[in-house]
């Protein structure tokens, strides 16, 4: 090893050190030899010993416009330069321009909205949006859903695994997952499953609940539970519901927005429908640290308490909002999600086919996702080797995440400009990590 391979190694294991030393425990990198990054540009991105990986997964589904993107960074870059912070104490242009441009894209009467930091934050906003708005306290979610890290957010979010304490919020309730894979009602799941998938919401909310909820929340493919499509039918109805009993729908756009589901800006277009409160985060601002909570202005001005957060609609992050949001107007990004998404699906295809241990491959536009099991015909969840697999990608340059109840679903979300010649190399990558998973036995 030459002199700097050998400083390139040490600076791994002291950050590696300090990182063991200086953070919470709980802050698990996701590989048995945690990959420290350093650089990226575009679908690259580089570690500290100089080693190049192709980034399917995007910092999960976030430089929607690709690492370092030159507009993004030009324009926070100016942004810094001229005037970082104000509070919200003060108007500034790119809060407002944010804003505006999020209502142009934003679906039917969706015009206002609120900014904060994370995609938590957003959520915490749609529900309390949502008390206000109905004067009631009880929510519905789905139990193979995550809407995020903070006490509330852990509470609608069902999956145990993302719940470190017992239930700590009253008036939560979930009802089951619309998972055609998993089906329980028919196999192949259809749309006639949607409305018994309905028909369990309802009898959520007329069981476990006073009859009067506040809203029913759920992602429009739901993200961290496994790229979960639900079935045709199931939104429309679902909203039908909540509605027929005074309650709200929230859509949780975190990952399905900004076009990376494919032909609309937002994965509940597909279905026809329109949210009554919309929450999206990641995508929006190519990584800047951006969550907003959009909305009717009728049911913004139920918010009358005065509210406020330090950091939420910050120039700089206001700038990189406008910068990423013009570059994906720009590039058309739901259509090109929609013709590499169907490039990612049709290679997905074929491993399924080729390989026993993979039960299903699913998802729409760049939101693509193989399910990892032990056999095709008993579908039980093979996280092991879906841990493999996302270890052997990686052998092979090749970044992608994993989700699913058991850990054993593996995500693929790079950035929504990722080229043809791209998709291919990463479909060729993820094939040769196919076949070493297959060589040592699944
Ligand atoms: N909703 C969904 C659908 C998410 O995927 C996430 C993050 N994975 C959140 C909410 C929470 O966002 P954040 O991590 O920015 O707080």
């Amino acid at each position: 090893m030459t002199p700097s391979g050998t400083a390139q190694m040490t600076k791994r294991e002291d950050v590696l050190a300090a990182q063991r030393e200086f953070l919470f425990p709980a802050v698990r990198p996701l590989y048995d030899q945690p990959l420290v990054l350093d650089e990226g540009e575009g679908v690259r991105v580089r570690d500290v010993e100089g080693r190049e990986y192709l980034d399917l997964f995007g910092g999960i589904l976030t430089t929607s416009v690709g690492h370092c993107h030159p507009e993004v960074v030009a324009r926070v870059q100016a942004q810094v330069g001229r005037l970082g912070h104000t509070s919200p104490l003060y108007v500034t242009e790119p809060q407002v321009d944010a804003a505006r441009r999020l209502a142009e894209i934003a679906p039917g009467g969706l015009s206002q909205t609120f900014f904060t930091n994370s995609g938590t934050e957003a959520i915490e906003t749609a529900i309390h949006m949502a008390f206000l708005h109905t004067g009631r306290s009880e929510i519905i979610a789905l139990r193979q859903a995550y809407h995020g890290r903070s006490f509330l957010a852990t509470n609608v979010t069902a999956m145990g695994v993302w719940r470190p304490l017992a239930s700590s919020f009253p008036g939560i309730k979930h009802a089951m997952t619309p998972y055609p894979y998993r089906c329980p009602f028919k196999q192949p799941c259809d749309e006639s499953c949607g409305e018994a998938f309905v028909r369990d919401l309802e009898d959520v909310i007329s069981t476990t609940t006073n009859g009067r909820p506040a809203a029913f929340i759920a992602e429009s493919i739901l993200g961290v539970g496994g790229y979960i499509v639900p079935p045709p039918g199931y939104f429309a109805r679902a909203a039908e519901i909540i509605r027929s009993y005074g309650g709200l729908f929230i859509s949780d756009e975190v990952q399905s927005g900004f076009g990376r589901t494919g032909g609309h800006w937002f994965g509940i277009e597909h279905w026809g429908v329109e949210p009554d409160i919309m929450v999206m985060a990641k995508g929006i601002a190519n990584g800047a640290p951006v969550g907003a909570t959009i909305t009717r202005p009728d049911i913004a001005a139920s918010w009358t308490p005065k509210t406020f957060t330090t950091f939420g609609g910050n120039p700089v992050s206001m700038a990189a909002a406008c910068a990423t949001l013009d570059v994906m107007v720009a590039e058309d990004v739901p259509s090109r999600a929609e013709t590499r998404g169907a490039q990612f699906s049709r290679g997905l295809a074929e491993f399924e086919d080729q390989y026993g241990w993979i039960g299903e491959s699913r998802g729409m536009g760049l939101m693509q996702a193989l399910e990892i099991v032990h056999d095709k015909h008993t579908k039980e969840p093979a996280p092991q080797t879906a841990k493999a697999l996302l270890e052997a990608a990686r052998e092979e340059g090749l970044l992608i995440g994993i989700g699913g109840l058991h850990g054993h679903v593996l995500r693929i979300g790079p950035s929504l400009l990722i080229s043809e010649a791209e998709v291919a190399e990463g479909l060729d990558r993820l094939s040769r990590a196919c076949e070493r998973v297959e060589q040592v036995g699944s």
